[in-house]
Order: structure tokens, then C-alpha cells, then sequence
């Protein structure tokens, strides 16, 4: 993995719970898989930036989440799915999506996505996972997660995501927080907290200062006693495997199946959330069709 961490915190004698991340390779390595434009680049580094940050407030191990934007914009959705472990993988509907800037002079991610629905599964290993679906507020994916918090998990939150694309496309910065309130907070510090927030620069401009997470959490919760507790690395890590992709070939049709054999060539089959191929050849394609 790269450079990329999470931190965990508590502040305000734990009336408080915090998760800042650091996620620039993250990002880029989602870039280059999947050749995503700026926008696109964006929008999937954000959900996955927010993404890597709900992972790791599951328990268990094997705990998985995943996190869908369907929408009616060009980008047509985006999937991402995140461990409790800070590993995350994902990838667009739609990679090449050329929006011009929005009236603020920023990447259009709202334009790009319009309306839209946003679905959290957390697998935990129940019998049945836990479905979470919201309506999108902006399509900005962080006010959407702040929304998805508050309407599914009744956890009032403050979600900041940022992005920054360089001029040769590249993913020059990015990363995010979660600022949670346990329903016990007192009045006192949710009132301070939401001036706090309305008062933050964006986290791109925290990051381009050269504020860690550590230093993004001070910024935000310095003054309610900032407890770091805990820092996981983080990053793109794709399980994809062979056999795994293989099972995409299975659930075709047997005369689907057929006629690709029929035509005697091998076939490549991409993984979606990386994009690594693998190749599989005739007999091989015959075996699978028994
Ligand atoms: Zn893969």
C-alpha cells in the first residue's frame, strides 16, 4: 500500500467521535486503473475517501461495505466497497466524463452525478446484510453521506471529502473526515461544534496547506480535547483473483458460452474494480462449460 492512513479520535470527553484520512494514492491508483477524467476521478475519490472511513467503524474482520451511487447524470453510479481493515477498491459506471467547471470554479461531481439514489450495504455477517438507501442531497458525495448518517444510521455527522486533480490529471491531493455525535452530546458543544464547521476551509485547502489528519482533527477539534486513538494504513487493494473472475463467465449462457467457444479464440475478461485482465482460453472456457 502506499502512503495513505486513517486516524481514529474521540473528543469531548468520547460525546464526540472523529476519522480523518489521508487517501491521495488511494485516489490515483483508482485514476490510473480505470483512466477516469478529472470529474470522474473526483467523484470515485471522494466515495472512496468516505468509503475507507465507514469501513473502519465495523467490527468485525471480515465485516465488508459497500457503498453505490446510482444516478441519472452522465456518471451513471459509481460502487465502492471498503473492509474494516482500510482497504478499499472501486470503480465508475462511466470513467470518461468531461463536465465543464461548476459556477464555484470546481470540479462539477454534483453535475456529473444529478439525482440519484445512495445504498450502503454492510455485510457483517449476518444472515441478512444491512441496507441503508438515501435519496441523493447534491450529488457532492460528502453532503450525501452527512445526509445517509443522518436519515439511515440516526447519527447526526459532518463529512468533508476533497479531491484535487493537477493539471496533467493526476490526483495532486485528497482526503476527508467524519465528525460524529453520540446521543448523549450536550447542547453547548453541538452548537460550538456546527460554528466550528461552518468556519472550516475546504479539505482540499487543509491538505494543500500541508495538514496531516492528525492536524485536520486539531483544526476541527482542538479546542474539545482531541484524543487520537488509533492510525490504520489505507489503500486501493483489489482481492480479484482468476477464479474469481471467472464466475462472471459462468452465469452466461450456455449458448452464449457456445458461441464464444465456437469461435475458437481466447477471451479476456477485466476485472471491474481494478481492471487487470485475464485471459482465458478455449479449453479452458470448454471445462467451465461442464
Ligand atoms: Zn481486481
Amino acid at each position: 500500500m502506499g502512503n495513505d492512513y486513517i486516524v481514529r479520535a474521540t473528543a469531548a470527553d468520547s460525546q464526540i467521535r472523529a476519522f480523518a484520512i489521508t487517501s491521495r494514492d488511494m485516489v490515483e491508483e483508482a485514476h490510473s486503473a480505470h483512466g477516469t477524467s478529472p470529474v470522474i476521478t473526483a467523484a470515485l475519490g471522494r466515495l472512496l475517501s468516505g468509503a475507507a472511513m465507514m469501513g473502519v467503524m465495523m467490527k468485525g474482520e471480515k465485516d465488508l461495505l459497500t457503498v453505490q451511487v446510482q444516478c441519472s447524470g452522465p456518471a451513471k453510479g459509481l460502487t465502492v466497497t471498503a473492509d474494516s481493515g482500510g482497504h478499499v477498491k472501486g470503480f465508475p459506471m462511466a470513467a470518461d466524463v468531461e463536465l465543464p467547471l461548476n459556477e464555484k470554479g470546481k470540479l462539477d461531481v454534483g453535475g456529473a452525478l444529478g439525482a440519484g439514489v445512495l445504498r450502503v450495504i454492510k455485510d457483517m455477517g449476518l444472515k441478512e446484510p444491512y441496507v441503508g438507501q438515501t435519496v441523493l442531497q447534491t450529488g457532492e458525495i460528502a453532503e450525501d453521506l452527512t445526509y445517509y448518517f443522518a436519515t439511515s444510521e440516526q447519527i447526526p455527522s459532518a463529512v468533508g471529502l476533497g479531491v484535487l486533480v493537477d493539471r496533467d490529471r493526476s490526483v495532486k491531493q485528497a482526503g476527508g473526515f467524519i465528525i460524529q455525535l453520540m446521543p448523549f452530546t450536550s447542547d453547548e458543544v453541538i452548537d460550538r461544534l456546527e460554528k466550528k464547521i461552518t468556519e472550516l476551509a475546504s479539505v482540499t485547502e487543509m491538505l494543500e496547506e500541508g495538514n496531516t489528519p492528525e492536524q485536520i482533527l486539531e483544526i476541527i477539534l482542538g479546542e474539545f480535547g482531541l484524543e487520537i486513538t488509533d492510525r490504520i494504513e489505507a489503500g486501493f487493494c483489489c482481492d480479484c483473483s482468476k477464479e474469481r473472475v471467472s464466475r462472471a463467465i459462468a452465469t452466461l449462457s450456455r449458448k452464449d458460452l457456445d458461441d464464444i467457444i465456437n469461435e475458437g479464440e481466447a477471451i479476456e475478461v477485466k476485472c471491474q474494480f481494478c481492471n487487470q485482465a485475464y485471459h482465458f482460453d478455449v479449453d479452458e472456457l470448454k471445462e467451465m462449460r461442464k
